[in-house]
Order: C-alpha cells, then sequence, then structure tokens
C-alpha cells in the first residue's frame, strides 16, 4: 500500500523534499503557517493546507494521524519544533522525521525519542569541507562512523590498470561502487565493475570506504 507523507514546514528544505516525494507518485500533505508557502507548492502536491503545527486542533482536524511518514522541516523556531513533536506522538503518528540544527537540538530530540533526525545544514557543509579539499572529488556523501562515497576523477597512476591490478580492497580497503566513462561528451555509468574491469583516462571512479583510506588511495595515485 501507498505510503502517506507529510511535510511541515515549506521553507526551501521542506518544500524541496514534498515536491521529490509527490514527483515521485506519492501522496504527500504540506503544511505550512504561512499562506504564501502553501501557494509555493500546491500545484505540485496532493493537498497544501495553512496551519500552525503548534495547534493541536488544526493537526486534527487535517487529519494528520492518518499520515504514515510526517517530515517535520521547520527550521529557525525549535519551540515550534518540540511543540509539533510533542503533538504528533500525541495523535498516534508512528514515523516522525524532524530536523535538528546543532547538536543540542539533536541530543533534546533524541531524548524525546525521535530516532531520524536531519540536519541539512550540517550535511552540506561537511560535503563541502571534503571537496574542498579534495581538488579531485566530484562529489562526496558524508556516511556514520567516518566512512563516505566520493566520486574524483581516476588519479594518473591508476589509469590503464585493472581493479585487481590497482588493489583497491586489499590495499586500500576501499570498494569500488562504479566508474563513469566520458562518450558524447558526457559521463555514463559503467554498470558494476568487477576485478577485470580497466580504468581509463577521464574516467570518474565512485568509492566508498572510511575517509582516510579515500584520501591515501587519492594521495598515493595522483
Ligand atoms: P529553510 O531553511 O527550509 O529554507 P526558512 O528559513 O524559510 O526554511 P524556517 O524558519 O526555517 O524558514 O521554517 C521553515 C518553514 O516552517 C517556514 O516556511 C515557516 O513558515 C514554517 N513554520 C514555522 N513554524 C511553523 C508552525 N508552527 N507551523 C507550520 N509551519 C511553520
Amino acid at each position: 500500500m501507498n505510503q502517506k507523507f507529510g511535510v511541515i514546514g515549506l521553507g526551501r528544505f521542506g518544500r524541496s523534499i514534498a515536491r521529490k516525494l509527490a514527483a515521485k507518485g506519492a501522496e504527500v500533505m504540506g503544511m505550512d503557517v504561512l499562506q504564501e508557502k502553501v501557494d509555493s507548492v500546491h500545484n505540485d502536491i496532493t493537498l497544501a493546507v495553512r496551519l500552525d503545527s503548534t495547534d493541536k486542533r488544526a493537526l486534527e482536524s487535517q487529519n494528520v494521524n492518518d499520515l504514515d511518514v510526517v517530515v517535520i522541516a521547520i527550521g529557525a523556531s525549535f519551540d515550534a519544533m518540540l511543540l509539533t513533536v510533542f503533538l504528533l506522538q500525541e495523535l498516534g503518528v508512528k514515523r516522525i522525521i524532524a530536523r535538528a540544527q546543532d547538536e543540542t537540538q539533536k541530543v533534546i530530540l533524541e531524548k524525546m525519542g525521535v530516532t531520524e533526525i536531519l540536519n541539512p545544514e550540517e550535511e552540506v557543509g561537511n560535503n563541502m569541507a571534503e571537496l574542498l579539499l579534495n581538488p579531485g572529488a566530484l562529489m562526496c556523501m558524508q556516511l556514520p562512523d567516518d566512512f563516505e562515497i566520493m566520486e574524483v576523477t581516476a588519479p594518473r597512476k591508476v589509469l590503464g590498470r585493472s581493479l585487481s591490478d590497482i588493489g583497491l580492497r586489499e590495499k586500500y580497503n576501499l570498494n569500488l561502487v562504479t566508474l563513469l566513462r566520458k562518450t558524447d561528451d558526457a559521463h555514463h555509468i559503467m554498470g558494476i565493475p568487477d576485478a577485470r574491469t580497466l580504468v581509463e583516462k577521464d574516467d570518474l571512479i565512485v568509492l566508498f570506504g572510511k575517509n582516510s583510506d579515500i584520501d591515501r588511495f587519492i594521495d598515493i595515485n595522483q
């Protein structure tokens, strides 16, 4: 059965989540206290309503308890975030995803029993720092426990060599997720690589592993 999503707070962050979910075919109810924010998405999602999520009766009147997942994307007002979490819990919403803007907010939300916490500012900041530190890096996704997925231009010393020859797993503790090869001026994904796959000039490689292992691999091979 299709899940029903709610997004409370339709700033840039909430709006992009709501639109993406709807573009993928999901049923999405967007909510914001400001009419202009509601108007900005009402053509893109299933239902957009103006309500103050700190008002229990307003939430009840929109049957928010029928939603399977509610993302609270309120940023500036942490008071409103906390009260909204509390009310959604009271209404019996099973899955609540909240937004924290710093570590203290994250800890408070965890104490309230919220297990899924997003921090878009911190994620973008961490990724940006990685990209700045590694000039060859094109995309970086920070994962828990110091792991990351990074896309880099294949460094000079691995060109013309197979994955087994490079020894990604054995020497560097890294997995190659895939590689992208330039054809017709664009890079295309080469599917699932195996040990015999050769790395060519201008290839982009997508690596998964510990941050320090990826840095080491790039240092040694550039
Ligand atoms: P973003 O950082 O996502 O761009 P923003 O800076 O525009 O957001 P924030 O203050 O972070 O604005 O809040 C995000 C949205 O949440 C805003 O559109 C705001 O109107 C809405 N919002 C704030 N409080 C409530 C509330 N109590 N009920 C519903 N919506 C709210």
